[in-house]
């Protein structure tokens, strides 16, 4: 066992689970079982009512998937976790049960494309407002900030565009009117980020990404106070979405979770070679990078992160089409949406991850046409600059031409 004073990897790793307990089993047994048995009736009615803990059904809590919830929180240094199927499903069940009809949700300009659809299209047609402000100013959240505003909601860095919000500095506003801050740590993962140490009331995950790791798994999870998390298990996942884990997934994240801090430190050290490659490649207008002295942000990713994270946005000077035509002729990085994978993947999300907004509501939220989204994978950062620079040449030799 290990306590929460633990180095993160030596958390991530033991927390929560002994071998002892388990016919010595090293690695945690895998609870296959949708319900359990009661010892008695009178047994099984008192933990309905909540008045005995123990497992009743797979939908609401198993012990595979709570082991993955209580090694999640102690790593967000939270007080307790829960697994979903989904990161959407993380998400939708934890804003289920914060908000009802007339209230607000303030959230920053840029989304992840689902959850600014599930937003505007779902929250929204039941009468739920949402308020887009820019929160690279965090002065814009006390401005929009009414009795209405039940939720600070925003991504950090943001999908696909980087921008970084201070956590602490939105948090302390939100919390003069009463809000609650849900924090999306997909991108930054607790091993770079730590929202709630820095104010926020709960983290949401895409547990699809890096800490999966490995792209054969689609997961979500939620950390937040314990009170918090039986009310999201117990009414947003229980009976609003039934979007509980898998507990063969939760066997799979809890995997990729023991290797979280050894893929970070290599994602953070190729995207940094990645990102001033780019930035000093001709036909490149511009590469997002928090690590980047250039990056508008910098000083604040270095605040708020302890690396800077293995995604990359940029831009080609060719727009659009010099975009696709580069994507098209690389040979070892994929073409795939998702991140956070050992493989490099690129993407565009004008026309993919973000085509959930209009042409309009992309220039609005910052999400230019020709932006291209790099998740920068464990490969040789060589084999990764050369993949990159062959499909860019041509670009410049086109252009020389
Ligand atoms: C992928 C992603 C999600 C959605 O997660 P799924 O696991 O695909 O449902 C939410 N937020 C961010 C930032 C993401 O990248």
């Amino acid at each position: 066992m290990s306590s929460s004073s633990s180095s993160f990897s030596t958390r991530a790793i033991h927390h929560g689970y002994d071998p002892q307990e388990n016919e010595g089993a090293l690695t945690p047994p895998l609870h296959l079982t949708s319900t359990y048995a009661f010892d008695s009736v009178e047994a099984g009615g008192e933990m309905f009512a909540g008045d005995r803990v123990g497992h009743v059904y797979s939908r609401i809590s198993n012990p595979t998937c709570d082991l993955l919830e209580r090694r999640i929180a102690v790593l967000e240094e939270g007080e307790a976790g829960l697994a979903l199927a989904s990161g959407m499903g993380a998400i939708s069940a934890t804003l289920w049960t914060l908000v009802a009809p007339g209230d607000e949700i303030i959230v920053d300009r840029t989304l992840y494309g689902c959850t600014f659809s599930y937003m505007r299209h779902g929250l929204a047609k039941f009468g739920i407002t949402i308020t887009h402000v820019d929160m690279t100013d965090p002065e814009n959240v006390r401005v929009a900030m009414n009795e209405k505003t039940k939720v600070v909601y925003f991504e950090t860095p943001a999908n696909p565009n980087m921008r970084l919000v201070d956590i602490k500095a939105v948090s302390d506003i939100a919390h003069g009117g009463n809000a609650t801050v849900v924090v999306d740590n997909t991108y930054a993962t607790p091993y770079l980020t730590r929202p709630i140490t820095l104010g926020a009331d709960i983290v949401v995950h895409s547990a699809t990404k890096y800490l999966g790791g490995h792209g054969d798994v689609v997961a979500g999870l939620v950390v937040g106070t314990a009170e918090m998390i039986t009310e999201i298990r117990t009414f947003g996942m229980k009976d609003m979405t039934g979007a509980g884990m898998a507990p063969f997934n939760a066997m799979l994240i809890l995997r990729g979770l023991k290797t979280l801090e050894l893929r970070m430190e290599r994602h953070c050290a190729n995207a940094q070679i990645v990102a001033e490659m780019l930035e000093s490649s001709p036909g490149i207008s511009k590469v997002w990078y928090p690590g980047l002295a250039s990056f508008d942000q910098h000083a604040l990713a270095k605040d708020q992160m302890l690396g800077f994270g293995g995604m990359i946005a940029f831009e080609l000077e060719g727009g659009l089409s010099a975009g696709k035509g580069m994507m098209n002729r690389l040979q070892m990085i994929k073409r795939a949406v998702s991140l956070g994978d050992a493989e490099t993947l690129i993407q565009h999300p004008a026309s993919m991850t973000h085509s959930t907004y209009t042409p309009e509501e992309r220039m609005e939220h910052g999400i230019s046409e020709g932006l291209i989204r790099l998740s920068v994978g464990l490969e040789g950062v060589d084999d990764i600059l050369e993949d990159l620079s062959q499909a860019l040449g041509r670009i410049s030799a086109q252009h020389a031409a």
